[in-house]
């Protein structure tokens, strides 16, 4: 029971207004436990960022229950989800959100800034993480000097540097070429198996299979029903290395 980290129950999430309104979530139970790399795969529009969102409590939940490291999400108010977001989880993005008017150290060292964490020690912890990453010699440069690749393992060290245990991330390859998108998800893979954390990575991209302990399909807001004993898991054979 202690592995599991995120658990949904019943999650609705309706957006938008009047006409516009979209039920997004429809009724989503999914946990996620430490030391997996749990893939949630779907097509456009199905729900997958609604979902990550949610999880990752920058969305609040129109109906159903999200329990975060042990803490229900229904009872925090704004400060309260802030909180546990710096406590728990770190968010990698399709289109890495760094800075570019930092360099690729102090991109990453914001993360503990805005945890409390400053000075000499922070901005070694910020160098460390990129060293993680294989980025030890990109400390000094900008972001307009990366390559993609390398701009996304930027923002990985900043979503590992504060250690949070829980790891989302939304299309983090797919901005990137085949060597790239398999190196940033052997670092997620790593994150997963060799630090015990949950990795939820949400993707179209059926290149990723193989570095999944677990796939989740949602169509339509609902997780497709699968073979396996639990709703909406697909256990795929790891198979077919990325091409
Ligand atoms: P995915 O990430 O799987 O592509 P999303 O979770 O982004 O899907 O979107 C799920 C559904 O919710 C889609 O129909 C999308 O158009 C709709 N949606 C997403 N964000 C908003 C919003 N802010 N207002 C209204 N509808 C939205
Ligand atoms: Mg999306």
């Amino acid at each position: 029971m202690n592995d599991i980290l995120i658990e949904a129950k019943g999650v609705k999430k309706t957006l938008g207004k009047g006409a516009g309104l979209v039920q997004a979530l429809r009724g989503v139970d999914l946990d996620l436990r430490k030391g997996e790399l749990t893939l949630l795969m779907g097509p456009s529009g199905s729900g997958k960022t609604t979902l990550l969102l949610v999880f990752g409590c920058m969305l609040t939940p129109s109906a159903g229950a999200v329990t975060v490291c042990g803490v229900s999400t229904a009872d925090a108010d704004k400060e309260g989800l802030a909180k546990i977001r710096r406590d728990h989880i770190g968010f990698v993005f399709q289109s890495y959100h760094l800075f570019p008017t930092l360099n690729a150290r102090q991109n990453v060292q914001l993360a503990l800034d805005i945890r409390g964490h400053h000075g000499r020690d922070a901005a070694r912890k910020a160098r460390e993480a990129l060293g993680l990453v294989g980025l030890e010699q990109k400390a000094k440069a900008f972001p307009e000097n990366l390559s993609g690749g390398e701009q996304q393992r930027v923002a990985i060290a900043r979503a590992f540097v504060a250690n949070p245990s829980i790891i989302l991330a939304d299309e983090p390859t797919s901005a990137l070429d085949s060597d790239n998108g398999r190196s940033i998800m052997g670092i997620l893979a790593d994150a997963a198996h060799q630090r015990d954390r949950a990795v939820l990575v949400v993707t179209h991209d059926p290149r990723i299979i193989p570095f999944a302990d677990r796939i989740i399909e949602i169509e339509d807001g609902l997780l497709v029903e699968g073979k396996s004993d639990e709703p909406g898991q697909l256990r795929l054979p790891k198979a077919a290395a990325w091409p």
